[in-house]
């Protein structure tokens, strides 16, 4: 029997990770996990048993990632300070794990003999600017330290790519949700806090006029964009590819939608905006159709449905 091939993934004990991780033990793979438990939890990898070897540590390590990328084909580096609220209060750590933690990470994965790096980048590298939808050749005008971390990492990637000889591709992912997502922290994304509250029948809170409006990816369709980026023979050349569902959707409908599908009916509290927060976001599928052969899932409210669903059964 062939060896399975071995993964890498970073942060895979996190939201997205732990669905990627779920998604290449379904295909057949072993996953190596490296997470240092920060915002993931130990739980979401347990249902796979020994097909996932999880490795606490941290990507700023060098020693914790080379011994992680030994022997992997592919590494999926997801492992980041993901709040953009907290990288305005401490954007040296922001830089520090998303830009140097991103660059520890290649050179492992170079020295260890990696095919490829799927790198997680984020839509927030786009800035503030109502140009939607956002392309990939728009300039990146990043107006957190969580975005400017991200593009920084962004360009490493590229750089390993063009000069290093490693395969790289950055996913612009945009607000993704699903199952798994932490409701509970302050910085939590908008869809668990309202999905959250209106299951608890408790009044959502909307940050701002609750007309800003944002293109929500489902898990699924996040974690598929991975698996297609990692193999894909159009991309690999470092470059950025936004991961979306190409539509957009405002917040204050959102919730409607969220009240339809759980029946509460609680008017939602309104409080300042979110320092960092960009008004309007939106994907171009274009790339990810052309390089990946990406296709986003066809129902925004199925998705949501089963995203209330798990929330509702008790969110384990
Ligand atoms: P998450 O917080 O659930 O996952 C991040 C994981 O990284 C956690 O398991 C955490 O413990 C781990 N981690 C953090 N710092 C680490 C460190 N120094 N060393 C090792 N592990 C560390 O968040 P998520 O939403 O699953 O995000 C995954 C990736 O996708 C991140 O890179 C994030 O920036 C990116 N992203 C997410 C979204 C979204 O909507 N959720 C949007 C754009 C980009």
């Amino acid at each position: 029997m062939p060896n399975r091939a071995v993964h890498l993934v970073t942060g895979g004990a996190g939201f997205i990770g732990s669905h990627l991780v779920e998604r290449l033990v379904q295909d057949g793979a072993k996953v190596r996990v490296l997470d240092d438990l920060s915002t993931g939890r130990e739980a979401n990898l347990a249902p796979f048993g020994d097909a996932v070897e999880l490795l606490r540590g941290d990507v700023r390590d060098p020693n914790a990632v080379a011994s992680a990328a030994r022997g992997v084909r592919c590494v999926f580096h997801l492992a980041a300070l993901v709040s953009v609220e907290r990288s305005v209060r401490d954007p040296a750590l922001a830089e520090d794990v998303n830009a140097i933690g991103t660059i520890r990470v290649l050179q492992a994965a170079r020295e260890a003999g990696a095919r490829r790096v799927v790198f997680a980048s984020s839509s927030a590298v786009y800035g503030d600017s109502d140009v939607v939808p956002k392309r990939e050749e728009m300039p990146a005008d990043p107006v957190s330290p969580y975005a400017v971390s991200k593009e920084a990492a962004e360009r490493y990637v590229r750089f390993f790519a063009t000069h290093l000889g490693l395969p790289g591709v950055s996913l612009r992912f945009f607000n993704v949700f699903g199952p798994r997502q932490d409701p509970e922290s302050p910085y939590a994304a908008a869809i668990p806090r309202f999905v959250s509250a209106l299951v608890a029948r408790r009044p959502p809170t909307v940050f701002g006029d609750g007309r800003q409006s944002r293109d929500f990816c489902p898990v699924e369709d996040a974690v598929e964009a991975c698996v297609l980026a990692a193999s894909s023979e159009r991309a690999g050349a470092g470059e950025a590819i936004n991961v979306g569902r190409g539509t957009r959707l405002d917040l204050l409908s959102l919730l409607a939608m969220l009240g339809d599908i759980t029946g509460a009916r609680v008017e939602p509290l309104f409080a300042p905006p979110r320092p960092g927060d960009v008004r309007h976001s939106q994907a171009d599928l274009a790339a990810a159709r052309a390089k990946l052969g990406f296709v986003p899932s066809a129902s925004l409210r199925e998705a949501l449905e089963r995203t209330v669903r798990w929330y509702s059964e008790g969110g384990s």
